[in-house]
């Protein structure tokens, strides 16, 4: 689609000026550097701003430069992140400032197609680093900036196609500015989250009203038009908390798939209708020696990641006596795991479910019976 000139003209005029007035003072744009611009971008990867805001303010005091993240452990790392979701993120942040260190002496590249040869950094993060951090007139689009184009251009097709990705892109070309594009790119953005929600978009508001064809033919609601082809996949896991003198049993993630890397309540993938507890129980014993005492079923409970649907079916095991664990690296410390106490928990990186877990573990084993008969995790016997 080629945009008329003056209509190009138009738009950047106006969300330049609507953006100086409007923009929301965050705290990458506050006080800006390129190591800046590059982690918040990475983190508002699917992630929406206000979540960030306490992540990324931690972030820069534990790793205020690129060469601070690059030498940190990856556990380190991963506990910083723990809580924000895609946890690939992060491992490829941390592999990325180690590129950045060794063959770009530590400078944050400025030119597009270096960024994009870094670990997890696609065309939306190498343009958005681009332009606002280095003004370089490079084009984006995010999931706002596709509703604003698909409403203002009228735009009848499935923005999740790559060949509308495409054209959304290529429209993007047309409207960046040499002058000002990091601004203009943020404006756009900021439109779409602060003027054209999903639902409702404020046009009574909206700087480029006059120049959108979906107000003008009253559609805007119907569009953008989103596929809902992918489909969401389910996964049940049965999971142990074992607990015993003070201590729960955890253990590591394998380095692939859901979570990998991160630190759990041992656990095993089920498909429904099997016995769980059973399946659990044949782990445990197998793998960590875990001789089994009693168990209670407690509430399962649903947490839903980006494509998938993750079930947790909790088992409380206790264990007639402790196995003797000192585990010291890799498959060995996923295959036999560790005992860890309540204090230890702040120095291994859980997903959200498991935190929840450990906390009711250890409400538990501090026999405070009242708290654990009033907890909603219990509901029914195993057996
Ligand atoms: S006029 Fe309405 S629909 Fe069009 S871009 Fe502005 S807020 Fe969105």
């Amino acid at each position: 689609m080629n945009v008329h000139k003056e209509t190009v003209k138009q738009i950047q005029v106006r969300l330049l000026r609507w953006y100086k007035k409007h923009k929301r003072p965050l705290p990458w744009r506050t006080k800006k550097s390129p190591y800046r611009t590059f982690i918040s971008e990475v983190m508002l990867q699917q992630t929406q701003i206000k979540t960030v805001i306490p992540y990324f303010e931690r972030w820069m005091k534990v790793f205020p430069t690129v060469e601070k993240l690059a030498k940190a452990p990856i556990d380190r790392v991963l506990k910083l992140w723990e809580g924000l979701g895609y946890y690939t993120r992060a491992r490829n942040l941390h592999r990325a400032s180690q590129i950045i260190v060794e063959k770009h002496g530590g400078k944050i590249p400025s030119d597009y197609e270096t960024l994009l040869s870094l670990p997890g950094i696609g065309r939306y993060t190498a343009g958005a680093v681009a332009s606002i951090a280095f003004d370089q007139p490079v084009p984006l689009v995010d999931g706002n900036v596709a509703r604003v184009f698909s409403r203002v251009f009228n735009i009848h097709k499935d923005i999740l196609k790559p060949e509308t990705q495409n054209e959304l892109y290529a429209i993007a070309y047309q409207l960046v500015p040499q002058k000002n594009p990091g601004e203009f790119n943020q404006a756009l953005m900021e439109l779409g989250s602060l003027v054209c929600f999903p639902t409702m978009p404020s046009c009574r508001t909206c700087p480029v009203s006059s120049l959108c064809i979906a107000q003008r033919k009253g559609i805007q609601e119907s569009l953008p038009i989103k596929s809902n082809s992918l489909k969401r996949k389910k996964v049940n896991l049965a999971t142990a908390i074992v607990i015993h003198a003070k201590k729960l049993l955890i253990r590591k993630r394998p380095e692939k798939g859901i979570w990998a890397g991160l630190w759990e309540l041992p656990s095993v993938a089920i498909q429904n209708g099997k016995k769980f507890e059973e399946k659990l129980s044949g782990e445990l014993k197998e793998t960590h020696g875990v001789k089994l005492k009693s168990t209670r079923a407690l509430s399962p409970s649903l947490h839903r990641l980006t494509h998938l649907d993750v079930t947790i079916y909790p088992y409380l095991f206790k264990p007639a006596s402790l196995p003797s664990l000192s585990p010291s690296n890799g498959e060995r410390v996923r295959a036999r795991g560790k005992w860890i106490t309540k204090s230890d928990v702040k120095k291994f990186s859980f997903p959200v479910p498991y935190q929840k877990l450990i906390k009711h573990a250890f409400e538990i084993q501090k026999g405070d019976r009242q708290r654990s008969l009033t907890c909603p995790l219990f509901d029914h016997d195993a057996n």
